[in-house]
């Protein structure tokens, strides 16, 4: 674990730093590669970092200022893709390192943009509606001259929904004077929005799962499953697994967990949630701390909020089979290395919740053609790329003899690699 701020910059505090964790993944996919110098070291630098104050009005009259970010990491493919973030947490590392994982994350399915990501610091969950929109608004603003349908195109991600992205879409299409639906994905339907996007995370998550069962010689109905973080990929993929006849044993949100070795009843429980704001004190299943529920026996855990989860504290006390990285980043480095050693199949982060962002994309060719399609037609196209994306992971990790994680790098960097290659240093 790091011990320095920002890896490139010696001066920086000491503390984890999200984004050295991720370089030191495209390091041992370099391992494998040996890129020329100069595009490695390209691959480890971000290409624009935005930092912007948001100064918001708060229903009390006193003006608050908060602190914003956009980080642009890589375009070679693209335009920048990703989403944004509301999370007392959130910093420029941070950002930075989510930006990274979706450079690599867009290229391992292959699909032509870049990545980004972008977040304000702030706890959506205390600020009123009001709060919220004129936080949206100044920070669109603040953001505005750098992003755009061909330049980079933000959706939501912890604590930001479809309502946010209306606003960011109409605070974007008024600094222009006319409608750019194309500004943002995960827009509502009524907006431009794709049938299948609300859902397309948890979708592409339980595509893989299913692949997966069906290489370890499973079967779904037998699976008892745990979550950590029931939001709109949590609580969606807890849906559709309970659906196919699995068990949801474990469920956690911020405030606490839950769990029932018999199975919980996803529907009661999310109704539950949403009349209580929290999965706790839900009836039939037993309070349980996060941690305790992290190291209780399933079949598979899901990850589903906040990085660096499963840590080198917890990590030795895992007993699943499959670990399917719903969140971005939800595994430090070192708590990684323990796990190679434990009989655990992962499903890493890039591919494993790589669903939105192809979905995202769909919306987008369909906006940028005002040609909107089906349902099925959206689902079998995820179901082709998420699947496709699968099988290129297991066969490179089988052909350099290595990991699942290490193979979806070694994919997601050749890729961007080759872009950046191909183009060529301006001027
Ligand atoms: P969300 O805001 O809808 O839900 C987050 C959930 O996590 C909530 O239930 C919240 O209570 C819980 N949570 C927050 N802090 C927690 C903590 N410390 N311990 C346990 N639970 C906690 O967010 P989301 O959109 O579902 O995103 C979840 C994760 O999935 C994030 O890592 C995000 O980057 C990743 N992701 C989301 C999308 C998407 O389309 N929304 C796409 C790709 C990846």
């Amino acid at each position: 674990m790091s011990t320095q701020g920002n890896p490139e910059d010696p001066d920086s505090p000491p503390g984890r730093n999200p984004f050295e964790e991720v370089l030191q993944r495209v390091e041992e996919a370099n391992g494998f590669l040996d890129l020329p110098g100069p595009i490695y070291r390209r691959l480890r630098i971000p290409r624009r970092s935005l930092t912007v104050s948001v100064p918001v009005r708060m229903d009390n009259g006193e003006v608050s200022f908060f602190t914003g970010y956009r980080v642009q990491y890589d375009m070679a493919r693209g335009p920048f893709k990703g989403g944004i973030r509301y999370h007392p947490g959130v910093t420029l590392e941070e950002i930075t390192a989510l930006a990274a994982l979706m450079t690599w994350k867009c290229a391992l399915v292959d699909i032509p943009f870049g990545g980004s990501k972008g977040g304000v610091a702030c706890d959506a969950t205390g600020m009123s509606r009001d709060e919220l929109k004129a936080l949206t608004r100044r920070y669109t603003y603040e953001i505005g001259p750098f992003i755009g349908p061909e330049t980079d195109i933000p959706a939501p991600d912890m604590y930001t929904d479809e309502q946010v992205m209306a606003w960011i879409m109409d605070t974007y299409s008024m600094m222009k004077g006319y409608t750019v639906p194309g500004v943002v994905t995960g827009k509502p339907l009524c907006l431009g929005g794709t049938v299948g996007r609300r859902g397309a995370t948890a979708t592409g998550l339980v595509i893989l799962l299913e692949e997966t069962v069906r290489h370890l010689g499973l079967a779904m109905k037998d699976l008892t499953v745990s979550i950590v973080g029931y939001g709109k990929v949590g609580a969606v993929a807890a849906g559709l697994l309970h659906g196919m006849g699995a068990k949801v044993i474990g469920v956690a949100d911020s405030k606490g967990a839950i769990y029932n070795p018999g199975g919980l009843d996803v529907e009661l429980l999310s109704a539950h949630k949403a009349e209580t704001g929290g999965v706790s004190g839900f009836r039939e299943a037993e309070e349980l701390t996060i941690e305790e529920l992290i190291a209780s026996e399933a079949d598979v855990l899901i990850p589903a909020a906040l990085e660096g989860q499963i840590n080198a504290s917890n990590a030795g006390k895992l007993r699943v089979k499959i670990l399917a990285e719903a969140a971005n980043n939800p595994t430090t480095t070192e708590a990684d290395a323990i796990i190679k050693g434990k009989d655990i199949f992962v499903l890493p982060d890039v591919l494993a919740n790589a669903g939105g962002v192809v979905v995202s994309y769909f919306e987008w060719v369909q906006g940028l053609q005002r040609f909107f399609w089906k349902e099925k037609e959206v689902c079998d196209r995820l179901r082709e790329i998420m699947t496709s994306a699968f099988e290129e992971v297991l066969s490179v990790a089988a052909e350099k003899k290595t990991d699942t994680r290490t193979a979806a790098m070694i994919l997601g960097v050749k890729r961007v690699a080759e872009a950046v290659r191909v183009r060529g240093l301006y001027p």
